[in-house]
């Protein structure tokens, strides 16, 4: 464990020092985002892959997996040290911020640390290189990251090379970053064909209810479009980009809480409903 820690607040001084926190493209709309290829490494990558190397034993497999080596267990979650403990028999939903972080991403995350929950936030590596104590303190906070691809782009106009740079790239960035291999994509626009599934290797998660954040930037409408709708395994879309979904959160999540809903990440929802979640398939909820 003191080895753990001394590994965490080395990366934290590195973090600390070399980055400077910048604002997201204010303009960026989750159906006609047009993220400019943006690749800021620095050596300061190098120097962490040196003491994530101490780190590497630890992504082991499950038993689990061990023992059904033919089922694509997906386990997640292995970095999560989340002290919440779930109920697999009462309510719960799932909700997912897709496209940041951004500036509003570390409010989301206190908020939903003060309400002993967590979300599944499905970040872009364009982003995650961008606000990447953000993007630490999800993991650390219990919470679980989605691949969303790199700088957003359509998959289903891509050919394989630039299809598996989206993937790896987004994979890479956030393991150096927070030590931990997001398990499950979601495609932008959540658009996918058959060939695709089969070469993105991951399950494949998007949503039953869509907040249309993107469109309505309006809170109430958030707010009124989740509690009308909302049921027992719901997975929400959500964009932890605009001001108003941070704004519809701070409603809705106590408002979940008080109508007895545990709010979980994906791997939480899908082990309490004792499903496992298959690379190739999608999954838009998770009902008893
Ligand atoms: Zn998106």
């Amino acid at each position: 464990m003191a080895n753990r820690a001394l590994v965490i607040s080395l990366s934290l001084i590195m973090q600390l020092s070399i980055y400077t926190v910048q604002d997201v493209d204010a303009n960026i709309n989750s159906d006609t985002a047009d993220y400019s290829m943006n690749q800021e490494y620095s050596e300061s990558y190098d120097q962490q892959t040196d003491i994530l190397e101490f780190e590497t034993e630890n992504l082991i497999t499950t038993d689990e997996s061990l023992k059904n080596p033919e089922i694509e267990k997906i386990k997640t979650d292995i970095k999560q040290e989340s002290k919440r403990e779930i109920d697999p028999n009462k309510p719960m939903i799932a909700l997912t911020y897709d496209d940041g972080p951004s500036k509003y991403t570390k409010e989301i995350l206190d908020l939903l640390k003060e309400n002993n929950s967590a979300a599944t936030f499905f970040v872009l590596g364009s982003q995650a290189s961008k606000y990447e104590e953000t993007v630490k303190q999800m993991i650390e906070n219990g919470n679980q990251i989605g691949n969303h691809s790199y700088d957003h782009k359509r998959l289903t106009l891509l050919n394989d090379e630039e299809l598996y740079d989206q993937i790896n790239k987004t994979d890479n960035l956030i393991y150096e970053i927070a030590m931990y291999r997001p398990f499950v994509m979601r495609p932008p626009y959540g658009s996918t064909t058959e060939a695709l599934k089969e070469k993105i290797q991951k399950p494949i998660i998007n949503w039953s209810i869509d907040t249309r954040d993107w469109e309505s930037r309006n809170a109430e409408t958030i707010t009124k479009i989740i509690c009308e709708n909302v049921k027992d395994g719901d997975i929400i879309l959500m964009h932890d980009l605009y001001e108003s979904s941070l704004e519809a959160s701070k409603t809705v999540i106590p408002e979940l809480i008080n109508r007895g809903y545990q709010l979980v990440t994906i791997s939480e929802l899908s082990e309490s409903r004792e499903i496992i979640l298959r690379a190739g398939q999608t999954y838009y909820k998770i009902y008893k």
